[in-house]
């Protein structure tokens, strides 16, 4: 499509890396948020802030846009499903509105006969007794999670606090014993075809994401299984635009799928210099509704996200040739916030 205008919504990181790979195809981005000081503005052709329930700024938003996508899941459903109606959102709504219910989420994986670790839907205190079998487990919101925000560890009952009072909904996950973490980078295009990154293998540290790298050390059934689920997923779904698989794999080398992200994911960030097309090109590629092109990979690579303070010290220091440095450039450092990261190619 010439002369698209294609409008975001979020103004993070993904945001910004979004609208640096439109800049390179030529495609115009608006981003539209409800944060400020998003960064994604010094990277967009216009910003729009606004609070996503305001009318006038969802109106402003789609008169100067051909197509929406966004940078995150939790975006209300309502919003999204409104702005359909008159720009096309890719991916399409009922896709986010699946993922973004765990309970929906795990629901229709395993009716696709996709392993997850064990789970429970938990209205109250009552259901998480009933579930006993299911602790050491880890109960999570059953929405608006992200970071590890909203996850509770369960030892054993007794951690079931007294002055609990669930207001929310949540799902009880069994802990599974890891071996380790791999993610799937997915994107799939208008006219249904698709490229498939090669598993990413992911460390995590206080439920947030640390460092990621490919190769993965994985046994080549676990990288076939990961990658058919993915690919299964994407299709299932209809899905336009990159989405990620991110999946546990326990002491039995089971294959056990954690989340989908219906998004571009900070565990791809390495596809941008170890590819010659990014999760983000893609991504873009898909949704503008442009040709799927070849892909070759540069080499192998690892990426550490940059949290909070440590920032400062990145912000000082020269690089070598295959060290890549992002600074977001947020406006304000917070503790375990994602400042930036790193990404080292390795030969
Ligand atoms: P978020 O939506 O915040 O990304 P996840 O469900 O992906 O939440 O959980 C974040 C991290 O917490 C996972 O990548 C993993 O390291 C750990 N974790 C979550 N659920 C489990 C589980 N059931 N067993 C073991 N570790 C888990
Ligand atoms: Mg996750």
């Amino acid at each position: 499509m010439l002369d698209t205008t294609l409008g975001i919504i979020g103004s993070g990181q993904l945001g910004s890396l979004l609208c640096q790979a439109a800049k390179k195809l030529n495609i115009k981005t608006i981003v539209f948020s409800d944060d400020e000081h998003g960064p994604a503005q010094n990277y967009s052709d216009k910003f729009i802030f606004g609070k996503y329930e305001d009318k006038d700024k969802v109106k402003e938003f789609i008169s100067n846009v051909d197509i929406v996508t966004y940078e995150f899941e939790n975006i209300p459903i309502e919003i999204l499903k409104s702005i359909n109606k008159e720009r096309k959102v890719l991916p399409k709504p009922y896709i986010n509105q699946t993922v973004q219910n765990r309970k929906l989420e795990k629901t229709f994986v395993n009716d696709l006969g996709i392993k997850t670790t064990e789970w429970a839907f938990i209205k109250s205190a009552e259901d998480v007794k009933k579930n006993e079998k299911l602790l050491p487990g880890i109960l999570k919101t059953n929405t608006l999670g992200y970071d590890g925000h909203g996850q509770f560890i369960l030892n054993s009952l007794e951690d079931v606090k007294k002055d609990w009072c669930f207001t929310a909904d949540y799902i009880l996950e069994k802990k599974v014993n890891l071996r380790k973490e791999i993610s799937v980078v997915i994107s799939r295009f208008t006219n249904n075809e698709i490229y498939i990154y090669e598993p990413i293998e992911n460390i995590h540290k206080d439920q947030i994401l640390k460092h990621s790298k490919i190769p993965a050390e994985i046994t080549t059934d676990i990288y076939e299984k990961a990658q058919d689920s993915a690919k299964l997923i994407a299709d299932k779904l209809d899905y336009v635009g990159t989405m990620c698989v991110e999946y546990f794999i326990d002491q039995e080398e089971n294959l056990l799928l954690n989340e989908i992200a219906p998004r571009v994911h900070n565990s791809g960030h390495l596809t941008i210099n170890a590819f010659s097309i990014s999760q983000f090109e893609n991504h873009i590629r898909a949704v503008c509704n442009l040709s799927k092109e070849p892909v070759k990979k540069i080499s192998n690579a690892k990426m550490i996200n940059i949290l909070g303070n440590e920032i400062q010290d990145y912000r000082n220091r020269s690089f070598k040739d295959g060290e890549f440095f992002f600074d977001y450039q947020k406006k304000k450092i917070k503790e375990k916030r994602k400042m930036g990261h790193i990404t080292i190619l390795k030969k």
